[in-house]
């Protein structure tokens, strides 16, 4: 496989930590981003022990300068990105009757219009190339909807559509663009449920178990392989099941 240089939002823990571990393994170079440089720093001493070539860059999906600074900083010092995991994501969960607009705005801001910048950044150097991977996460939910979540949902249904437009705008240069649909994952994000709504979960996965980062690492390493190359638009379902 051609080495070539990834940028996982989100790399500090959880699912991109596990997709940085496994692009890093197939010979990729990666930029791991997130907000907290400190974990950042131990990772990247970890992927480092495990031979990877590695850079760490702060970036806050908050703040559109932000964005632009860490792709154009991450680029100048390390190399031009063709592959790109939009992974970085959170929730502020509330009804839709009382949800706050700073709720909304926050999550909107940060899993989708974030993810859309991270995208207009990369696609430059992709577009040089003449080839890339674009890989979003998004959620069960945002193709089922779920109570509670307007804002979550919004964004990960958001995040569908966009998967499917740039998949049609960038075709034509050899880069695909899809999205992965994880269920529920075994992460900082799902550690706040109580083992109630956990074990009531469980009824309703037919692999009778929650997915591990790992599930979702090795989908995303194949949507940025070259096996994956005849694959773009799609929406990637890695829930055990959970929803067909
Ligand atoms: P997690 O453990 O909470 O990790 C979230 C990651 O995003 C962290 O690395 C965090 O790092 C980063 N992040 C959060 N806000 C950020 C910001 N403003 N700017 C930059 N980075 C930010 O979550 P996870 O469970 O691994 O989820 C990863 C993705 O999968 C998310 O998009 C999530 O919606 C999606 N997903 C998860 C599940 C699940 O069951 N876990 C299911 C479906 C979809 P810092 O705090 O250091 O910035």
């Amino acid at each position: 496989m051609s080495e070539r240089i990834a940028f996982v939002t989100g790399a500090s823990r959880g699912i991109g930590r596990a997709c940085a571990l496994s692009l890093a393994a197939v010979g990729h170079k990666v930029v791991i981003a997130a907000r907290n440089v400190d974990s950042l720093e131990a990772f990247a001493g970890e992927l480092r022990a495990g031979g990877a070539t590695v850079f760490v860059q702060p970036i806050d999906l908050g703040s559109s300068d932000s964005i632009a600074e860490a792709f154009g900083r991450a680029q100048k010092d390390f190399g031009p990105v063709t592959i790109l995991v939009n992974n970085a994501g959170i929730t502020k969960d509330g009804l839709a009757l009382r949800m706050k607009k700073d709720d909304w705005d926050m999550v909107i801001q940060t899993n989708l219009t974030g993810a859309f910048l991270c995208c207009q950044q990369a696609m430059q150097s992709m577009l040089k190339a003449r080839w890339g991977r674009i890989i979003n996460i998004s959620s069960i939910v945002g193709e089922t909807g779920n109570a509670g979540q307007a804002n979550y949902v919004a964004s990960k249904a958001g995040l569908i559509g966009l998967t499917k437009t740039l998949a049609q705008e960038l075709a034509s240069r050899t880069i695909t663009v899809n999205a992965v649909a994880p269920g529920f994952i075994e992460t900082d994000m799902t550690n706040v449920l109580s083992d109630e709504v956990k074990s009531k979960l469980l009824g309703s996965i037919p692999l009778k178990r929650l997915g591990k980062p790992e599930d979702i690492a090795a989908a995303v390493k194949f949507l940025a392989s070259e096996e994956a190359s005849y694959i773009t638009g799609h929406v990637l379902d890695v829930n055990g099941g959970m929803y067909m």
